[in-house]
């Protein structure tokens, strides 16, 4: 019999992130100034983040080294256990081979405080002593108000106001964190009173809590902004998922031929695949890289790779990367955490130059992945991570069409256990399949930035 739980020593941990910049054929083009449409400098982002992290953001070392305080706060939860599927391969009748690795383990739930304790940890450090940020479904939230309060700084996290309403237990950890939550778009900044005074009905976007926490942080000296996806700091961080995730298959003797992470601003997938990306990018190992997005927020699959803002008043400096526009609101899917209009400049470069590949699924078949998934091996997974699991099975499923014992490494990552009520209703049927009609994303395409 062969190893279910694949346990990596505290000692064995890696003490350096990996910067796919230094190896990528093609660096993202630059960010340019919502106002002057210029190449942002240092001094632009200074007003929002601290110098290490804007260090980070242009960086082209390939190893930046952990904080030793960041690595001893990590030891919390990491090394997350690699687990082998053996109850779902057997479900499937497979030859395939899937690993899981489960971020579910950190105090939030999911992957993101590997990034929230370094920003928060750089942040400190500069003198910086509150943090302002949004949140959709309140993972990240949640991951930045515990991170907070490790470093003895007050948080203010702008909650788009649909899941401030519909999901009160994600608000109520951040309040116990002692968190300040606002429901967005509200009064305390222009840019909720202009959208608030447009549309006094609207329950909020992710786009719009941006451009809110972005201006709060701005005008306040004592605050900066920090975000839990899509830029180059936060794919870096996350790169300890794929840096420990290989060490363990070491230990079994294994690599993967296939990599999968779901993807929203593209954080967990990236830091999954990166540090496989890497072996292919410098010794043409051949590996897949899937990212795993809904079919109801197709941005990789559909989207346009252009400049586009990263928020809805345009107060953050404009990206290169895939977008289906800046105003597209996103329909009410179960997955929360994958309804960003854009995604990361990284994961969109290296799908634009082919590295890596995208898929999108529909929800429903998700959920059964992911219900499937549960009744095998008991982790019930955030509805984000049911799109890696989606797309896992199905690779296995056609591994027994042909026979062949692939390995299969896909991040789990988070746990759905504050996420019932998604579960509730596909059990009972109610869960609705959409897919984002094209006709709307040529709409909100017409509105760029910058046309070429
Ligand atoms: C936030 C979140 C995601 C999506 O964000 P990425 O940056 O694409 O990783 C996926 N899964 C979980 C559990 C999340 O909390």
């Amino acid at each position: 019999m062969s190893e279910t739980k694949i346990l990596l020593s505290e000692k064995e941990m890696p003490t350096a992130w990996y910067n796919v910049m230094a190896d990528m054929p093609n660096l993202p083009k630059p960010p340019l100034h919502p106002g002057t449409k210029q190449p942002v400098g240092p001094q632009d982002l200074g007003a929002i983040f601290p110098e290490e992290l804007i260090k980070q953001e242009v960086s082209t070392e390939r190893w930046i080294e952990i904080p030793e305080e960041v690595q001893q706060i990590y030891k919390l939860w990491r090394p997350s256990p690699l687990y082998r599927a053996q109850r779902l391969e057997k479900a499937l009748d497979t030859p395939a081979k899937i690993y899981y690795k489960y971020e579910g383990v950190s105090p939030a739930g999911s992957h993101k405080p590997n990034t929230s304790i370094p920003q928060a940890y750089y942040n400190k450090k500069a003198g910086i002593k509150r943090l302002a940020t949004e949140t959709g479904a309140g993972q990240w939230g949640s991951a930045l108000s515990l991170s907070c309060k490790f470093f003895d700084m007050e948080c203010i996290v702008y909650m788009v106001k649909v899941s401030y309403q519909q999901k009160p237990y994600r608000r109520i950890f951040m309040q116990t964190y002692g968190a300040d939550v606002i429901a967005s778009p509200s009064n305390l900044t222009e840019s909720g009173r202009k959208i608030l005074e447009a549309d006094p009905e609207t329950m909020g976007s992710l786009g719009i809590a941006i451009s809110e926490a972005v201006e709060d942080a701005a005008k306040r000296d004592d605050t900066n902004y920090a975000l839990g996806s899509v830029l180059n700091h936060v794919m870096l961080h996350q790169t300890v998922i794929g840096l420990e995730a290989k060490k363990q298959l070491e230990m079994v003797d294994e690599y993967p031929d296939i990599v999968v992470g779901c993807c929203g601003g593209g954080s967990n997938f990236a830091g999954v695949s990166f540090p496989f990306v890497y072996d292919k990018l410098t010794n043409g190992t051949k590996v897949r890289a899937i990212a795993v997005e809904p079919a109801a927020c197709p941005t990789l699959t559909k989207g346009k790779f252009a400049y586009d803002f990263g928020d809805t008043v345009g107060m953050v400096p404009i990206l290169n990367m895939y977008t289906l526009g800046h105003d597209f609101m996103p329909p009410g899917i179960h997955a929360g955490g994958l309804r960003y209009h854009g995604d990361s400049p990284l994961v969109s470069q290296l799908y634009h130059d082919g590295i890596i590949e995208a898929q999108s699924k529909t929800q429903k078949a998700c959920f059964e992945a992911a219900v499937m998934f549960a009744q095998n091996e008991a982790i019930l997974p955030a509805p984000e991570s049911s799109h890696a699991i989606r797309v896992a099975i199905d690779e296995a499923l056609k591994c027994k069409e042909t026979g062949e014992a692939k390995t299969i490494l896909f991040c789990l990552s988070g746990n759905g256990y504050l996420d019932l009520p998604s579960y509730d209703a596909f059990n009972s049927g109610k869960i609705e399949d959409y897919e984002y009609p094209d006709s709307l994303i040529e709409d909100s395409l017409k509105k760029l930035p910058i046309t070429e």
